[in-house]
C-alpha cells in the first residue's frame, strides 16, 4: 500500500508589515499590505469549500491591525503561526531583540486564538544562529522557514561553526521539526513586481506556469516519494487577485487528485516528529 503524502498549504499575512519593514509607508506600498487583508474572505471561502487545514503565520503587526482577519481564521479552524513583530529581517537584529520580537508576536497572536502558539518562520526566510534557541525557549514545535530538504522534515539544527578555511561544522539537532519551504514554492518571486529605491523584484510571471512548477513537485513526492510533506507559500496580497485566485482553486482541485492530504504545519511537524523517534538514524540531514 502507497503512503499518502501530505501537502502544507500555508499563507503568510504579512499585510501593511511588509512595506513598513522595507521603509515604504506612503500610501501606495501601504495600500498594497491593505489588499492583503481584504482577500483574506475569499481565501477562507476557497479554503472551506475545500475542507483543507492551512496555517497562517502572521506578523505581530498584522494581528493588532487586522484582528477581525485574524479571529476570522482561527474561527475558521486554521493554525496561526508566528512571522516577526513588522517583517524584521531577523539578520538584522541581535540575539535580544529577536527574542524581544518574537515573544511579544506570540502573546499578540495567543490572545486571538486562545491557543499557544507553536509554529514559526521567519519573514522572508531569513534566519540567525539564535533562532532555533529562541523559539524552543518560547516552546515552539516546529519552524517552517529552511529548505535543507524539500519533502523530508527533519530536526533542525543548532551550533553550526561556519568557517571557509575547513570544513562546515554541523551543530546538533534541536528538538524543534524543520518544515521545510523553498522559494520556488513561493507565489512572491514568480508574481509580484517591486521596484523601490534598494531593490527589483520583476515578478509577473504566468500563474498557470507558476502552479504547473508546483505540480510537478507534489507529483514528484507522490510518485517518488511517497509520506513526504511538500510546503507551499502563498501570500495574501499576491495570490488573492481574481484571476490568480482561480488559479489557486483550480491547482487545490487538481493536487486533491493525488494520494494527498491537507495537513497544517503543526500536524505535519507532529507526524513527522514521531516518525523521526522510531527512526533515529535519519534524524539529522
Ligand atoms: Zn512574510
Amino acid at each position: 500500500m502507497s503512503k499518502k503524502s501530505s501537502v502544507c498549504v500555508t499563507f503568510d499575512f504579512d499585510a501593511i508589515s511588509l512595506w513598513l519593514a522595507r521603509k515604504m509607508d506612503t500610501p501606495g506600498p501601504v495600500s498594497r499590505g491593505e489588499f492583503g487583508a481584504h482577500a483574506i474572505p475569499r481565501i477562507l471561502r476557497a479554503l472551506d469549500a475545500r475542507g483543507i487545514p492551512s496555517t497562517f503565520f502572521i506578523p505581530g503587526h498584522t494581528a493588532e491591525t487586522y484582528r477581525a482577519q485574524c479571529l476570522d481564521i482561527a474561527r475558521a479552524g486554521h493554525e496561526l503561526a508566528l512571522h516577526g513583530y513588522c517583517h524584521e529581517p531577523v539578520s538584522t537584529l541581535d540575539e535580544n531583540a529577536e527574542r524581544v520580537v518574537v515573544r511579544r508576536s506570540a502573546d499578540i497572536l495567543a490572545a486571538i486564538s486562545g491557543k499557544d502558539v507553536l509554529g514559526h518562520r521567519t519573514p522572508s526566510f531569513d534566519f540567525t544562529k539564535s533562532t532555533i534557541r529562541i523559539i524552543q525557549e518560547l516552546g515552539c514545535e516546529y519552524d517552517s522557514s529552511l529548505m535543507g530538504t524539500d519533502y523530508t522534515p527533519y530536526f533542525a539544527r543548532s551550533g553550526d561553526l561556519s568557517n571557509r578555511d575547513s570544513a562546515y561544522a554541523f551543530g546538533t539537532a534541536s528538538d524543534v521539526i524543520e518544515v521545510p519551504v523553498s522559494w520556488t514554492l513561493d507565489d512572491y518571486p514568480h508574481l509580484e513586481f517591486v521596484r523601490s529605491p534598494a531593490f527589483t523584484m520583476s515578478g509577473l510571471k504566468s500563474v498557470n506556469d507558476m502552479f504547473e512548477s508546483f505540480y510537478q513537485d507534489v507529483l514528484y513526492m507522490t510518485e517518488r516519494e511517497p509520506g513526504g510533506v511538500c510546503t507551499l507559500t502563498f501570500h495574501p496580497q499576491v495570490i488573492g487577485r481574481g484571476g490568480r485566485m482561480l488559479a489557486l482553486e483550480t491547482f487545490l482541485d487538481r493536487i486533491a487528485e493525488l494520494p494527498i492530504e491537507f495537513v497544517t504545519c503543526l500536524d505535519a511537524a507532529r507526524s513527522a516528529r514521531q516518525r523521526l523517534a522510531k527512526d533515529p538514524l535519519h534524524s539529522a540531514v
